[in-house]
Parts: C-alpha cells; structure tokens; sequence
C-alpha cells in the first residue's frame, strides 16, 4: 500500500502514532515509543515539526522533542530531582533556595516535552496546576515574605496559562510592596508562538518591570512566528533574556552556539545562562562535558560581540544552587 502523504500539522503532536502519522519516526518504531511516552509526556507543535527535516538523522529540532528509545535506561549518575528543589519548597508551588528571590510554578504543563527536561518527572499535560486555594497560598506567602524582591514564574511553563488567569498573577504580585522584580522562564515564544496573542501581551503588561527568560537552544527555533512573537513582547515592554542548555547534538560547536546567541541578539534577546545539562533519568545522549563547554566558549571570546556572552552555569547537586563554570583567563 502506497504511504498516506503526511497530513498538514495543525495540533500538537502527542503520541508516538502521531510521530509517525507525521513522518517524524518511523511506523516499525512506535511500539518502543510507547513504552516511553508512557513514562515520559511527548508534544511537538505545529511550530516545531514544521522546522524539522525528517531526512535529516541529526536534526537539531528533532533531537530535542523527539523521543528515543534511551530515555527507558537510566544511567548511575542520574537522580529524580536533580535540581534538588524539594527540600526548599515551603509550601506548593513555591521553591525558596536564594535569599532574595523565589520560584512560583502555576503549573506544571508545557508546550512541547523536552527529551533533556530537568523537570522530566513531573512535567506533563495532566499535572501541577495549582488549585485555586493552592494558589491562593502560594501568594500570601509572597505577600508575608520581605525579603523576597524577586518573583519568578516557572513550571511547566507559565505563558500556556489563559491571559486572563496569568494576568491576574501577575497583577496581584506586582502590587506587593517589596516585590521589585517579575521573572517568567519560558519555552512559548519560539515552541508556540502562536500563544503569543495580543491579550497576552497585555497581560505581561505590568507596572513593574517583568523579564522574560526565553528557552532556545538552536538558531532555527527563532522563526519568523517566533520573531513576531518577540517583537510583541518586547513592545509591551517586556525586557527578553536567553536561557539555553548545552546540548550534543544541537548546539555542540562554537559555530552552533554563536548562530544561536547571534539569533537571540537579533531579536533583542540578551544570552543569559548556557546551562550545563542536569541529570536527569534516561538524558545521558545530550551530555557535552564541562571542559568541552568551557573550550567551546573559549573560541567564542573575542570572535563575538560580548552582548552574545552568557553565564554557563551548572546546578549543583543537592540544592546547593547555580555556580558559574567559567571559563576563566589567568591574568596579571
Ligand atoms: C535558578 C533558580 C533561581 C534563579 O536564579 P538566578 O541565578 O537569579 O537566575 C531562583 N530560585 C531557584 C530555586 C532556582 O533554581
Ligand atoms: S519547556 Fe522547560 S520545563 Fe517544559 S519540558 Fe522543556 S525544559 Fe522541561
């Protein structure tokens, strides 16, 4: 029987069957996809699938929403809550490791499924939202709590909640006195850019100043939907900051890493952290190890505006937090 032609993407893909019905895997790999979309959520938007080439095996969109078969082993190193948040988690939703500045997660869904997520165990489209009363708490935490000048918003992924639910957060965090700053971490504005709609733009329209933490980890996620996407959040008055991680098979080289930090300067996103990967159960594909990364930033010094310039950073283990990896120059 002749193959069916691939029909147009309009919904996100979230099984392995739509895999194949799209032309992303191929139709004798499904069963063993299965066993692993049953541990771990799978979804590709439209926007996504459609920057994938399927006749290229090394595709750098592909290798990051893609599942395979590994994510089912486990290897020595890997821990279930690599980031080590629980322990700091004063009561749910909320995550208060640093002094000045604490986590809010709304909910744990997310716009695509990340096969390197650090949150892998707890992400997926039927878990996290908190409850009104849940919620509720979470912000007379906020309110009660004055060291805290920093809110950020995270998950899962906040910008998938509607403008109204999102924009009420927001509005009830901003008139807190001694909250100065707002942070959303985000996946949407290149995974989904059509989420970013005129009412969202407004909702992110606070009177405090609001940064946008944007995950990308490859030139070519930066679509013209996602410039448009960009361009409205900025113009709403939302500052853009990058956030990648460093990844084998997507952005692995010092050309990879400029094209992706050029392609965030390009639409006013300023490369904040270049994250080591976390180790998380069944990511062990995407390792670079730190002293290939600090050799790769080595080679981006000096050749690239210092604008491109992140912090690269790993999670330590047990919740000691973020530290810088360099690398750093001899001088004097
Ligand atoms: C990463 C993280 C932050 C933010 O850290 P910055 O270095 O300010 O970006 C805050 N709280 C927790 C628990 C974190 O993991
Ligand atoms: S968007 Fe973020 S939280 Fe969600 S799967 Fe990807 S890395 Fe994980």
């Amino acid at each position: 029987m002749p193959e069916a032609p691939a029909p147009h993407h309009t919904r996100t893909i979230r099984d392995a069957n739509g895999l194949a019905a799209a032309g992303l895997v191929p139709r004798d790999a499904v069963p063993g996809l299965e066993a692993v979309q049953a541990r771990y959520s799978i979804a590709v938007t439209p926007a996504m699938a459609a920057l994938i080439d399927p006749a290229d095996p090394a595709d750098p969109i592909a290798a990051q929403y893609i599942p395979r078969t590994e994510e089912l082993v486990t290897a020595p190193h890997e821990v279930l809550d690599p980031t080590a948040d629980e322990p700091f988690t004063p009561l749910p939703g909320v995550v208060h490791r640093y002094p000045d500045r604490a986590l809010l997660k709304p909910l744990l869904a997310c716009p695509v499924y990340c096969r390197f997520c650090f949150r892998r165990e707890v992400v997926g489209p039927d878990g996290g939202l908190l409850t009104e009363a849940a919620l509720e708490a979470a912000l007379a935490w906020f309110e009660r709590t004055p060291a805290v000048r920093e809110v950020i918003l995270t998950g899962g992924d906040p910008l998938i909640l509607s403008p109204r639910r999102l924009g009420a957060i927001l509005a009830r965090l901003a008139a807190i006195p001694h909250v100065e700053i707002l942070r959303i971490h985000s996946r949407v504005p290149v995974a989904d850019p059509a989420r970013v709609t005129a009412a969202l733009a407004e909702a992110l329209a606070v009177e405090k100043p609001l940064y946008l933490c944007v995950h990308a980890n490859h030139a070519r996620e930066f679509s013209p939907d996602a410039a448009t996407a960009l361009r409205r959040l900025t113009q709403a008055g939302v500052v853009l900051l990058g956030q990648s991680v460093l990844l084998r098979g997507v952005n692995d080289s010092a050309e990879a890493l400029e094209d992706l930090f050029r392609a965030m300067l390009r639409h006013r996103v300023k490369p904040y952290y270049l994250h080591q990967l976390d180790h998380a159960p069944g990511t062990a594909r995407f390792e670079v190890p730190p002293e290939e990364g600090r050799a790769l930033l080595r080679q981006l010094r000096h050749r690239v505006t210092g604008l491109a310039w992140p912090n690269y950073v790993q999670e330590r283990p047990g919740g000691a937090g973020k530290v810088p990896l360099g690398p750093v120059w001899e001088v004097g």
